[in-house]
């Protein structure tokens, strides 16, 4: 049977349920846990959260499985992850590794390959922080500017060495200038279906994502920022129309790549140091994206499985054989 790190504990991959693989609890730019602007108590954090979080095991129907995208350094908090999933019934997995190398503070910027692997791999296997919760996924991410940097490389290395020890999935933020990431992962022996390439539909970067080449070489797409949509009152820099985002997924899904396709909101629960996006929620899989892909002609059975066994599929450790 396979297993998945949960905060609360490894659960059987069965258990999972619904998946909503790539949002957040609260995500903020490093330090602004430390801004007197941007604090808040733990009644207000628990007051934004534990609705949504409700409703969506409500909407769920059943199991409910939260992917914690935040990685180290950017808010991940795993006391309160573990409360959250105690009052809401929804489980919810944590990652190890960096959003990007740009969100990285500089006692994990200068540290070698060989630090990050271990500090992995003790997330994935011991614990993070002092809890016994541990890691369930790696992210990993392009820094701001669209190109590789080399501390993004070192961290690309380190997750790849840690997914193939382990067998826990790697994921991406961003998905441009895959190519260094793609040797990477060839070279560190990673199979490339254990990596799921994110924000492949975001308003920025989609064009110049290069996702005919990751499919290619065996990656997972990760259409996980529906709903960031120029429809929106105050759109974000990265929104984007929303037919145009479901036409893609429709083309990728039309071709043939049912499995290698995963979907998610990318939503905050309660933002760290910003005001997030107003009217976005990771409900919004259920009140707009379900409603949309059904609309567009794409059967239950096929939506059921986006949401249950491809992610499943991907969750699941698989250590190299
Ligand atoms: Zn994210």
């Amino acid at each position: 049977m396979s297993f998945v790190n949960t905060v609360l504990g490894a659960i059987p991959v069965e258990e999972l349920g619904f998946v909503a693989i790539h949002e957040h609890i609260g995500y903020g730019m490093p330090g602004s846990e430390l801004d007197t602007k941007w604090w808040k108590s733990p009644e207000v954090r628990y007051e934004e959260t534990v609705p949504k979080l409700r409703k969506f095991r409500e909407y769920a129907g059943g199991a409910a499985t939260f992917v914690d995208a935040t990685g180290i350094c950017n808010g991940r908090d795993i006391p309160y992850y573990q409360s959250l999933s105690e009052k809401t019934g929804v489980h919810i997995v944590a990652c190890t590794g960096f959003v990007g190398g740009d969100t990285a503070l500089a006692h994990f910027a200068r540290a070698s390959v060989e630090y990050l692997t271990e500090v992995f791999l003790h997330e994935i296997t011991v614990g993070i922080t002092g809890t016994n919760a541990k890691a369930g996924i790696i992210k990993v991410g392009v820094s701001r500017g669209g190109r590789m940097t080399e501390l993004d490389k070192r961290i690309y290395r380190a997750a790849a060495r840690a997914a193939v020890q382990t067998g826990v999935p790697v994921m991406t933020h961003l998905a441009i200038d895959a190519e260094p990431a793609i040797a990477i992962f060839q070279e560190e022996g990673l199979d490339l279906d254990r990596v799921l390439f994110g924000h492949v539909d975001d308003g920025v970067n989609h064009a110049q994502t290069p996702t005919a080449r990751i499919l290619e070489v065996g990656g997972r797409l990760g259409f996980d920022t529906f709903g960031y949509e120029t429809e929106l009152p105050d759109p974000p820099f990265w929104a984007r129309p929303r037919k145009e985002r479901m036409d893609h997924f429709l083309r990728e899904l039309g071709a043939g790549h049912e499995a290698k396709l995963l979907a998610s909101a990318d939503a905050n629960c309660s933002p760290l140091g910003w005001p997030g996006v107003k009217g976005h929620t990771i409900n919004y899989i259920f009140e707009v994206l379900i409603p949309d892909l059904k609309r567009n002609g794409v059967a239950d059975d096929v939506i059921h499985r986006l949401f249950h066994d491809h992610a499943h599929d991907f969750l699941a450790a698989k250590p190299a054989k």
